[in-house]
């Protein structure tokens, strides 16, 4: 299958052609399309279908017939990470974990560091990373699956640099091995987003056969 995945992020696009393998995942700007979308949402569905819908309407406005029936389906996600002893946040806010009311985000570095700080002197630091997925099919079809990573937030950073985000500082659930220690492969077995695009290619590969 060949995917058009809402995205202008490169690692995103690198790490979904490789979970996709051998399927294959083009993103808007190869077909000239400059894409950008606001995650109003206060759901991962919310955004994930909303991104979806809206680069499957621009996509199928802006290609030719023939071009627009080489793509299967438009993918969209949304993740971040939740944390229990923080009632669920910064969730789907994520991104802007930590932004300035003038609207600066932080760095990575810094957002992570902000997490450890409010936890500070809390026992319970179960977390867990949310993936929610949408394929957008031009039949006017829609999937959407949601999956989830558990894990615990430890106490200090990790200088292992596997990963992205929150995985310098998210442990394995049971264990004292960071997400940010893993290989691409390891991670993808386990992740949130590795589970969530399995489940979505199982589903649109059995919608492809009805
Ligand atoms: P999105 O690009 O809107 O989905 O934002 C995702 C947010 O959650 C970013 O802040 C990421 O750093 C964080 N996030 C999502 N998935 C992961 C992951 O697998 N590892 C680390 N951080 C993640």
């Amino acid at each position: 299958m060949r995917f058009l995945l809402a995205t202008n992020n490169r690692h995103k696009h690198r790490e979904m052609t490789s979970i996709c393998s051998p399927h294959e995942v083009l993103l808007p700007e190869d077909f000239g399309i400059h894409f950008e979308f606001e995650e109003t949402g206060d759901t991962f569905f919310a955004n994930s279908f909303g991104k979806a819908r809206a680069l499957l309407h621009l996509f199928s406005t802006r290609v030719d017939r023939d071009t627009a029936d080489r793509i299967d389906a438009v993918i969209a996600d949304d993740s971040g990470i939740s944390v229990d002893a923080l009632n669920g946040a910064p969730g789907v806010y994520s991104a802007r974990f930590g932004m300035s009311e003038a609207g600066e985000l932080l760095s990575q570095e810094e957002q992570n560091n902000l997490l450890l700080e409010k936890l500070n002197g809390v026992t319970d630091r179960a977390a867990h990373y949310t993936c929610n997925m949408t394929a957008a099919l031009p039949s006017d079809r829609f999937v959407s699956v949601q999956e989830t990573w558990l894990g615990t937030i430890a106490s200090k950073p990790t200088q292992a640099d596997g990963g992205f985000g929150y995985d310098p500082i998210f442990l394995l659930q049971g264990t004292s091995t960071y997400a940010a220690e893993l290989t691409a492969q390891e991670k993808h077995r386990v992740s949130h987003r590795g589970k969530a695009t399995r489940s979505l290619i199982a589903a649109l590969a059995a919608m492809s056969r009805e």
